[in-house]
């Protein structure tokens, strides 16, 4: 790995056109620490252009199924023998503790390609034929073109493989932007896709801004699906700059999800699950479980024990492997989280802990805030409603489980949530009545490449992972085969005006408007 980064585009590693850089800063100092090409309109044009030449012309959406899995495999192995390397500088660029880097993203980046090839090879293109009167009918799937994935700053190398694994998987061409806050390892992991055998021009990686490259790629007639993570308020530009040509669109966008703790939880267990929920990376998760819903009974004594414990924590450099959380991705973000912490007081909400930056000795440029806990929280208040995306959990309590439910519901978001009980029984009925893509009971943030993720509501639309996202990633074509044979005279639509028939017949299988048995 080098200290400038280069752009990926038509299988080469290049300079921006305008040949300028700009600085990725460590979270963990403040300070720059690598220059990365800066991408522009021309350059995203020219990877658009390489990803529609790669899928018009190229070998990539006509390869087996199998061959495409042999290549994702092999980014795979690559990603684990350069595991090291890339999990320090996901912890440079990203603010990820070390500890996190390696145990969650390497792994996470290196399933999501091995379940994507494992779907691949699966050969799975068409349905098997099935014979009506009169014709043959079969369903085949195929890639959809040209597929732009816009990433965030939050996990920058597991939605790289998020965005890359199954598009490719499935016989397409990728052109990815990721976050300017962010972009080191995306950029790696598509040098390592070239590294692994992928023809040049199927994975293209793009850096530079959401407005100068994204609206660029997002607008383009070269490009016929756009897969997004990130706010809502940008997904839902993603949609007005999709619609010039009608492209497909999966959004994964912002969420405001409720662990919901019952009366007859062993506390113990669901006090650390209820930190791990919000506070795993400083709570810059989509799928957070940033609103904390607890049963009135059992309120005072799970909040002194997640008061002491989230003291606890302790905050540091992301190399550090005793930092517990790691610093805020940038200044800016570190702003917002202090100003919404400011908004709750103002709303009447109690700090019970936290609630203001913390000091790192050494580290005093770093962007680090302290793990805060806001009790006295109103659902209706800004900081129950709103996303943060720091570590920021509020507290509010209940009485009955349908208060729960009606208050977990009570979001313009839809994406994840807990529920917390000794009773499995108990705590599916309240997963059931909520309204998100995901319910997590006993547990939190376990996310698989296997199943489906993704948002109801404002969450976003689509599903990412599993069989369903990689369908996000194909078109489906019906064929139907006349069976009539050359002695038939004439085209039916004629047949249509003269349905003459003395007997009622069974409905037939055929749709109205396909050719009658001959
Ligand atoms: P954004 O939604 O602005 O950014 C996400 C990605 O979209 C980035 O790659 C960004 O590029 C790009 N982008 C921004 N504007 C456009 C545009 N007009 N057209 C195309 N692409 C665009 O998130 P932020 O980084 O600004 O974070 C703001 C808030 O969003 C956070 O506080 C958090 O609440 C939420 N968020 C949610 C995430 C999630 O996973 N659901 C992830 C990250 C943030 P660039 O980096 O150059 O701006």
């Amino acid at each position: 790995m080098t200290d400038t980064y280069k752009l990926v585009i038509g299988g080469q590693l290049v300079d921006a056109a305008s040949e300028e850089t700009f600085d990725s800063i460590d979270p963990s100092t403040g300070k720059a620490f690598a220059a990365v090409a800066k991408g522009s309109p021309e350059d995203a044009r020219k990877a658009a252009e390489a990803a529609r030449k790669a899928f018009d012309e190229g070998p990539w959406p006509k390869m087996k199924g199998r061959e495409r899995a042999a290549a994702l495999l092999k980014v795979a192995d690559l990603v684990k023998q350069n595991a090291g390397p890339l999990a320090e500088l996901e912890a440079k660029d990203a603010g990820h503790t070390i500890r996190m880097a390696k145990g969650a993203d390497i792994g996470m980046v290196i399933s999501t390609f091995r379940v994507f090839a494992e779907i691949a090879a699966k050969e799975n293109d068409e349905e098997p034929l099935a014979r009506n009167p009169g014709s043959m009918n079969y369903v085949r799937y195929e890639p959809v073109g040209v597929c732009v994935g816009i990433t965030p700053w939050n996990f920058p190398i597991q939605m790289a493989a998020w965005k890359i694994a199954p598009a490719v998987a499935a016989g397409n061409t990728v052109v990815i932007k990721p976050a300017t806050y962010t972009p080191l390892t995306t950029l790696e992991i598509g040098r390592l896709c070239l590294e692994a055998g992928i023809p040049e021009g199927v994975v293209n990686v793009v850096a530079g801004s959401g407005v100068a490259v994204g609206e660029e790629l997002v607008g383009s007639p070269l490009v016929d699906k756009v897969a997004f993570t990130g706010s809502t308020e940008v997904g839902r530009r993603i949609m007005e700059l999709a619609s010039s040509n009608i492209k497909k669109c999966t959004l994964e966008l912002g969420g405001k999800s409720a662990s919901v703790v019952l009366d007859d939880v062993d506390l113990d267990y669901a006090v650390d699950g209820a930190m791990w929920g919000v506070f795993f990376h400083n709570g810059q998760v989509c799928s957070a479980g940033t609103r904390l819903l607890v049963q009135r009974p059992i309120l005072d004594e799970f909040l002194a024990e997640l008061t002491k414990r989230t003291e606890g924590i302790r905050v540091g450099p992301a190399l550090d492997p005793a930092s517990d959380e790691g610093p805020i991705v940038s200044e800016t973000q570190l702003e917002t989280v202090e100003r919404y912490v400011g908004i709750g007081r103002d709303e009447g909400a109690d700090v019970l802990t936290g609630g203001e930056r913390a000091v790192v000795e050494g580290h005093e440029g770093g962007f680090y805030y302290r793990p805060t806990i806001l009790g006295n929280v109103k659902s209706g208040m800004r900081v129950a409603q709103e996303e943060i995306f720091g570590p920021v959990l509020v507290v509010i309590p209940f009485e009955e489980e349908a208060d729960a439910v009606a208050m977990a519901n009570d979001s313009i978001y839809g994406l994840a949530g807990g529920v917390w009980s000794s009773d499995n029984g108990r705590a599916v009925k309240v997963a059931e009545q909520i309204r998100t893509g995901t319910v997590w009971i006993n547990d939190y943030h376990m996310i698989n490449p296997r199943y489906p993720f993704g948002g109801y509501k404002q969450s976003g639309i689509g599903r990412e992972h599993g069989e369903m996202g990689f369908n996000e990633y194909r078109q489906v074509k019906h064929i139907h085969v006349d069976l009539g044979g050359p002695s038939r005279a004439r085209h039916p639509w004629w047949d249509l005006t003269v349905p003459k028939r003395k007997e009622p017949s069974a409905p037939s299988p055929e749709t109205p408007g396909s050719k009658p048995s001959g």
